[in-house]
């Protein structure tokens, strides 16, 4: 018996051919240099930040190669897959508009190189491993889990390197009949690639992050099928990347190590190997030292952590912009007119070091961001946070859009915005006082901030004074100027400069007066440009309000 029968003896179902294969699923028609993508999460959780960051890429450089992006789910570890994940992920996606043009969706796939799910291929594997047996390039493999962890021991004892290889690969030797005989006995077995590689020699490989690279060449008869009947990662990696005629495999640089398999692999089926981008990972500084994120230890590990608390999608992809490409922030302060996704993605430009997750540069980029989007957008957005997350805000927003939207609005929309906003959580929070029961609340929750310096009585006088000539259907000028004419009339200073050099002849200054009417108004020392809440409040509110305030306080 040889090879050939061996494989026909082992998968007598299997009829189609690699040359099949090859026919179903054709080089991609694709204009010269248009890059074909993907991102192929396992189910296995949560969509973490540096997967978001690694699919960001993918999207870039196959969007602006005029090339594929496409999904593949990579669930063929049934032991760690976590239910309904899969699907989870693509949800998380798509709150990042993150749309690929073809794969798996979740609910449904789309495209002429499916199945994208990797437990619906089994079929496609099988073809190319039984090829594998009968060229000789792999072998089915019988030691137990015993045998296996015994073989560790003694190599770890003997100081050499662990692993099933020339040797210590004992079932690479067994002879077809042997192998075929133990298969007829119902013994286990799971199916191993022949290497022909040492450890002692070199490869060369290019990778687009990390240019030419000199790696120790494979040599683990490493299992590419397992028993359940499903291929392993690397198996899975070289069929599908090979079939779905990737070419460039943008991933973790975990999985650097694993290249020279890889590389061996494609070398095996003489098949031409696609290019590779191993992404740094995204660190986190912990007590002064530098870790990777850690999807048990951080919450912003989680991308949707960033979601919830309700920072802007736009704002999470550019700040991943800005770790992928060290000009991006150059390149975004020269093109302000433009959008983040017109920035064309360099891999040259991508530093080797894992990039530090910055949280304050995120904060920072969000703040510019929410000040340059319209009070509609702001609106739209706040509300479509509040329906995920805060259905109280949500009833709110509902209940008077147009009364939000002044609110927001308060120097919004000209040249230089105000940047009071990190994220939608906070725009309600910052803004509360302009609602009756919210003002209320606050009223009630501590003790207005009103300085003791000035007696009652005089801001009593004060208010009621300011109640009564309350005129803002004139411009900011125009009212700034009645304000500072109240305030000298009651002793304070027309600006600090003025009382600064002439302390004894005021009580104070004009902001003093401003001070008064804002904590009376706002609860606050701090707001919102007074003339805009004036004007945004009303009238008869302000009116309202002071009168609370002279009854009560
Ligand atoms: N399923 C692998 C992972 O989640 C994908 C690695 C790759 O992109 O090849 O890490």
């Amino acid at each position: 018996m040889n090879n050939k029968d061996l494989a026909e003896l082992i998968f007598p179902e299997v009829k189609e051919t690699i040359e099949d294969l090859e026919k179903r699923y054709p080089k991609r028609n694709l204009k010269a240099g248009a890059e074909v993508t993907r991102f192929a999460p396992s189910p296995t959780g949560f969509l973490h930040t540096g997967s978001l960051f690694t699919c960001l890429v993918d999207m870039k450089v196959a969007k602006q190669s005029g090339g594929i992006f496409y999904t593949r789910l990579e669930d063929t570890d049934s032991k760690r897959e976590i239910e309904g994940s899969g699907k989870e992920l693509l949800e998380q996606l798509k709150c990042f508009d993150v749309l690929p043009d073809e794969g798996y969706f979740g609910d449904f796939e789309k495209g002429d190189y499916g199945p994208y799910t990797q437990s619906l291929r089994a079929d496609i594997y099988r073809v190319v491993i039984k090829e594998c047996i009968a060229r000789g390039r792999a072998y089915p493999c019988f030691c137990s889990k015993e045998e296996l962890d015994a073989l560790r021991l003694t190599q770890e004892k003997n100081h050499v390197i662990p692993g099933y290889y020339r040797q210590y690969a004992r079932c690479r030797n067994l002879s077809a009949d042997e192998a075929y005989q133990k298969i007829k006995n119902g013994e286990p077995y799971v199916i191993r690639f022949r290497s022909e590689g040492y450890h002692e020699r070199k490869i060369e490989a290019d990778d687009l992050v990390r240019g030419h690279l000199l790696l120790s060449e494979n040599d683990q008869d490493i299992v590419i099928y397992k028993s359940d009947g499903l291929p392993t990662y690397h198996f899975a990696h070289l069929v599908d990347d090979h079939f779905m005629r990737t070419t460039i495999v943008i991933r973790g640089e975990e999985w650097l190590s694993s290249l020279p398999i890889h590389l061996e692999l494609f070398q095996a089926m003489n098949w031409e190997a696609p290019k590779y981008a191993h992404l740094p990972v995204i660190m986190k500084l912990d007590n002064g030292n530098r870790r990777k994120l850690s999807k048990r230890k951080d919450a912003e590990a989680a991308i949707s952590s960033f979601l919830k608390e309700g920072y802007p999608k736009e704002a999470i992809l550019e700040y991943l912009l800005t770790i992928a490409n060290s000009n991006y922030e150059e390149w975004h302060s020269q093109n302000k007119e433009k959008n983040s996704s017109d920035f064309l993605f360099s891999f040259d430009k991508m530093s080797l070091d894992g990039a530090l997750f910055d949280l304050s540069k995120l904060q920072n980029i969000s703040k510019e961001l929410l000040a340059k989007k319209t009070k509609e957008e702001i609106y739209e957005d706040t509300l479509s946070y509040a329906q995920k997350n805060d259905k109280k805000l949500e009833e709110i927003l509902l209940k008077d859009p147009s009364y939000f939207k002044e609110i927001v609005n308060i120097e919004r929309e000209k040249e230089n915005p105000r940047k009071d906003y990190v994220k939608y959580s906070e725009i309600f929070e910052k803004n509360a006082f302009f609602y009756k029961e919210e003002y209320e609340k606050l009223l009630k929750e501590k003790p207005l901030p009103f300085n003791p310096f000035f007696s009652k009585e005089l801001r009593d006088k004060i208010l009621k004074e300011f109640v009564l000539t309350l005129n803002y259907d004139v411009d900011e000028q125009t009212w700034f100027a009645s304000l500072k004419a109240l305030g000298v009339k009651y002793g304070f200073a027309e600006n600090g400069k003025i009382y600064k050099a002439n302390k004894d002849s005021y009580i104070g200054q004009v902001g003093d007066v401003a001070e008064m009417i804002r904590i009376a108004l706002t609860t606050s020392k701090q707001s919102p440009n007074l003339y805009y809440v004036l004007k945004v409040l009303g009238k008869e509110e302000v009116c309202r309000r002071i009168s609370i305030i002279l009854e009560n306080y």
